[in-house]
């Protein structure tokens, strides 16, 4: 089948029209073939998440596609980084590639001599910011954090002499980076949480980088490492917002290099946890994971309330959430000399600093009382369907608000090729901040992305609900864990602090 791809931004005065455009396309096509046509209206050519043209790539790794058709090479990409990496995907399937205005045919010797070039000078530029790169990893004077500390699951070190000078850099491994893409991929894309992801692994007897198995604490420090990120834009502007220090250039985040976070932090504290005033340098060696896994992992960590211990107690299925509603402290259930189960102050027992209850708070009591309150509150969340409905609404007035950025922006670049340098500055400094806002916009997209996410594991919770008496004490201990905060008893009151599902 052949793929014809049209864009138009909106309101520009020189652009031809979609329709044009597919006409121009189909002329260049002699054989009697299927044709698929890819529009993207409203979309600039300045990076490539649009709609239509991701689901051709999507179409062409699923290989239904043998030649795409464009009007004009800027249709593509305006970008000629990324032009040439979508070129490259095109040989990798083996995809002719044609534009018409430009008699750009990558089927003729011509189109293939000229394609050569647009190659090389991408490589040019490629290289020109590797070298950067390495220059400003050099005048750091940063040797340490690369040698210091264990080789990172997914890499191998290597020795490696750049510009003459001698070092070790990262290395992929071939077998345990695709291992570290399906974690990614996982937690990304799937409701699995870190527990699940360290089972789905050990059960296969993958083993972690000290050859043990892997635990919630292990995974999520992998899910957090920027070392395994290919980092682009985004990436940047992620940690920006973190308030991290960044020791390179936007420019220079193309999409290609790991990075080192690194920097003085609280030893009691997750160093990727809380990344503020943290330093992140572009490393040298190639990245494992792509912008957007990465970052969804991200969004879903930082969203993620971690659910507390739960504490070994086998007496009641809500030890671990269930506290003193006078002093704060954890009551346990201890059993009578009747056999009869009933919670216990440790603010009293243990610290002698709460007078504790006045009267005999049975476990079965409480644990019916509660079960109720869960029952209830799941009624209420079945009923929540409008409020998903209007998160919708909210994603579509984002994407129409990027949209007009979008425009803003595109208007912009093409002022400047008219303006003069005083205009010129003022007009980059307008597009600069009208990115910044898209970039935020693009973030809170994601965001409700993972609610909507959520609102899908919701589904699971109730129907656990449904058969909560067939379920044994580790799973009402687990369920009760995704509804319920914590609990303050009190003699006569119960106080349940609901998580926000
Ligand atoms: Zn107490």
């Amino acid at each position: 089948m052949i793929a014809i791809y049209a864009r138009q931004s909106v309101d520009k005065k020189d652009s031809i029209s979609i329709e044009s455009q597919i006409d121009f396309c189909k002329k260049e096509i002699i054989e009697n073939e299927e044709i698929k046509v890819y529009i993207d209206k409203g979309f600039s050519g300045k990076n490539t998440e649009r709609p239509q043209f991701q689901s051709m790539l999507d179409d062409i790794k699923s290989g239904i596609i043998s030649r795409v058709i464009v009007y004009k090479l800027d249709r593509v990409s305006r970008n000629l980084l990324d032009f040439s990496n979508i070129i490259e995907t095109f040989k990798k399937y083996n995809i002719g590639f044609t534009s018409c205005n430009e008699k750009f045919d990558t089927t003729t010797a011509m189109g293939n001599a000229m394609l050569s070039i647009t190659m090389v000078f991408a490589q040019l530029e490629r290289e020109t910011i590797q070298k950067r790169i390495t220059d400003s990893y050099y005048s750091r004077g940063s040797k340490g954090f690369y040698m210091g500390g264990k080789i990172p699951f997914g890499f191998d070190k290597v020795e490696a002499r750049i510009d003459g000078k001698k070092t070790s850099m990262f290395e992929v491994n071939s077998e345990q980076a695709p291992i570290t893409e399906k974690m990614y991929e996982l937690y990304a894309n799937t409701n699995m949480s870190l527990g699940e992801i360290s089972r789905y692994f050990n059960e296969k007897n993958i083993l972690s980088a000290e050859g043990k198995a892997w635990d919630n604490g292990k995974i999520s420090r992998m899910l957090r490492n920027p070392i395994y990120v290919n980092a682009d834009a985004d990436i940047y502007l992620y940690y920006k917002n973190k308030g991290c220090i960044i020791s390179n250039e936007i420019s220079d985040f193309i999409g290609t290099n790991g990075l080192y976070l690194y920097g003085k932090r609280d030893r009691n504290k997750n160093k990727y946890n809380n990344v503020e005033n943290q330093t992140i340098s572009l490393a040298l060696h190639k990245g494992i994971v792509d912008s957007n896994t990465f970052l969804l992992c991200q969004y879903k960590l930082d969203n993620n309330k971690q659910i507390k211990n739960s504490g070994k107690g086998k007496h009641t299925w809500l030890s671990g959430i269930i506290k003193c509603g006078y002093c704060g402290y954890a009551v346990s259930a201890v059993t009578n000399y009747k056999g009869q189960k009933y919670f216990n102050c440790r603010g009293k027992t243990n610290l002698n600093i709460c007078s504790g209850h006045s009267r005999t708070l049975y476990v079965e009591d409480i644990e019916s009382m509660i079960e109720e309150e869960i029952f209830s509150k799941a009624d209420e969340l079945r009923n929540t369907k409008m409020k998903v409905a209007k998160e919708n609404k909210e994603t579509n007035e984002i994407k129409l608000k990027i949209l007009d950025i979008d425009n803003k922006i595109e208007n912009l670049f093409n002022a400047l090729e008219e303006g003069n340098s005083l205009t010129i500055q003022y007009i980059n400094e307008r597009i600069t901040k009208l990115q910044n806002t898209k970039n935020l916009l693009m973030e809170e997209s994601k965001k409700i992305i993972i609610v909507n996410n959520a609102k899908k594991s919701t589904e699971e919770i109730l129907k656990n609900i449904d058969n909560w008496n067939e379920l044994d004490f580790d799973a009402k201990k687990q369920v009760s864990r995704l509804f319920i905060n914590k609990i303050l008893l009190k003699d006569d009151e119960i106080k349940i602090e609901w998580n926000e599902i």
